[in-house]
């Protein structure tokens, strides 16, 4: 039978091979590149030389989903407590470095995960590349080169005339090429410009031309809601395309905003599992509830809750029931009262005034339903292990013929295969 077309979109070109990249040591460490998800990051907006609030800002992005946090060393005051940042932040620390090479040996020093360097400002910046170079094998510290349109080097400015996509590819390639002589090639790359299709074919260009994994950002975005458009946009056909590695969502507001939207964009793209997604109508005149403020209620009520969890706010019958059965939870307003529903049955019906209460109950019951089956499913999962580990210590005893046998004593073989697929669903 011929397949049927369903209008869906095609699924999502291969991703682009890329290096693989450790930022950080230990347990905290994130890989960038290879096959390791594209991971989200930010930058700190306070003095780095003050601690406390920079290390209170970490923990904010981090609590937010950040996975990689900058923090700008434009001092000695700031170059001087990055080991304190480092050893006390949950997430990698890159140092970003400007204007002042010196920065750049005290950041790796100080065990920073990474370094971001911009050639276009960093004062004799090449003829130190080998030292640099030097400093960051000794020290297993990558570099990122990142060249942004406000600050291309000028001999390339005056070439290309502006910062056109190929200018600022090749003054990336060119900067890399300085450490590859030096043998150095833990290297990531970003080619930034304000603009988001420049910045989309700089890009384009430069995965075509190294393997080096690609930090994605789109520079100076602006305020939201044109910051968030700009960067999904271009996020959006890069990583659609396979390219990017890691994002960072640049917005004139807090930056527990750009993980928020980066995460956001991700998980449109189907590359993270969404944390909480609120499907609510945009309201008409139909609406027979406030269905703005019903849904900033029940987004703030929501926010940090535990589990992933798609909730519905529909603002009247049309197609309130529908929407709300196909997420976890969801309202169907209409009449002063909302039509609660918990995994497509409606469980109470409530006043309009108890909507957003009723929700966090089922969400909460939902969520201890879900331990609970977790719970019984690892218990299962841990008694038949012991009862598989007995049995096949018993064949083993059994000498040669049992040793060879894989299948549990006294279970066919078909039954052992069945027993292993909940264990194996549940994985995935
Ligand atoms: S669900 Fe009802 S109120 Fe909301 S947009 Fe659709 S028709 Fe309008």
């Amino acid at each position: 039978m011929p397949p049927v077309n369903l209008g869906l979109p095609a699924p999502p070109a291969r991703r682009r091979r890329s290096r693989a990249l450790t930022l950080g040591k230990g347990p905290d460490a994130v890989i960038v590149g290879g096959d390791a998800p594209v991971s989200v990051q930010s930058m700190t907006t306070t003095p780095t030389a003050d601690v406390d609030a920079t290390l209170q800002q970490i923990a904010e992005l981090t609590a937010a989903g950040c996975e990689i946090v900058r923090v700008a060393v434009p001092s000695q005051d700031d170059a001087d407590v990055l080991p304190t940042i480092v050893a006390r932040s949950g997430i990698p620390v890159i140092a970003d470095i400007h204007f002042q090479p010196r920065y750049v040996f005290a950041a790796i020093e100080a065990g920073c995960a990474a370094v971001r360097v911009n050639p276009g400002n960093i004062k004799r910046f090449d003829d130190r590349v080998a030292e640099i170079a030097r400093a960051a094998a000794e020290y297993g510290t990558p570099i990122r080169i990142g060249v942004n349109a406000g600050s291309l080097d000028a001999r390339l400015l005056a070439k290309h005339g502006r910062a056109t996509p190929e200018a600022l590819v090749e003054s990336a390639l060119w900067e890399c090429s300085l450490f590859e002589e030096h043998g150095f090639t833990d290297l990531k790359i970003s080619v930034k410009h304000h603009d988001p299709l420049t910045m989309i074919r700089a890009y384009e260009l430069l995965a075509e031309a190294c393997d080096y994994p690609l930090h994605l950002g789109v520079t100076e975005a602006g305020p939201p809601p044109q910051g968030v458009v700009k960067s999904a946009v271009a996020f959006g056909i890069l990583l659609r395309q396979g390219i990017g590695d890691t994002i960072r969502v640049s917005l004139s507001a807090p930056p527990v905003e750009e993980v928020k939207v980066g995460l956001s964009i991700l998980a449109s793209l189907g590359l993270r599992e969404p944390r909480l997604e609120i499907v609510s109508c945009p309201s008409c005149g139909r609406a027979q509830v406030d269905v703005y403020t019903l849904t900033q209620k029940v987004q703030a009520a929501f926010e940090g809750f535990p589990r992933p969890l798609r909730v519905a706010v529909m603002g009247c019958v049309v197609n309130g029931p529908g929407e709300a059965r196909e997420a976890d939870i969801g309202v169907s307003s209409g009449n002063g009262k909302g039509q609660i529903f918990v995994r497509g049955r409606v469980v109470a019906t409530v006043p309009e005034s108890r909507i957003v209460e009723a929700l966090i109950e089922e969400a909460l019951k939902l969520d201890g339903e879900d331990a609970e089956t977790a719970e019984d499913t690892e218990t299962a999962e841990d008694t038949e292990t012991a009862e598989d580990t007995e049995d096949v210590a018993g064949a083993e005893g059994a000498g040669p013929a049992g040793a060879g046998a894989a299948v549990p004593r006294g279970r066919e073989p078909a039954e052992a295969d069945t027993r292993a697929v909940p264990g194996a669903a549940g994985a995935g």
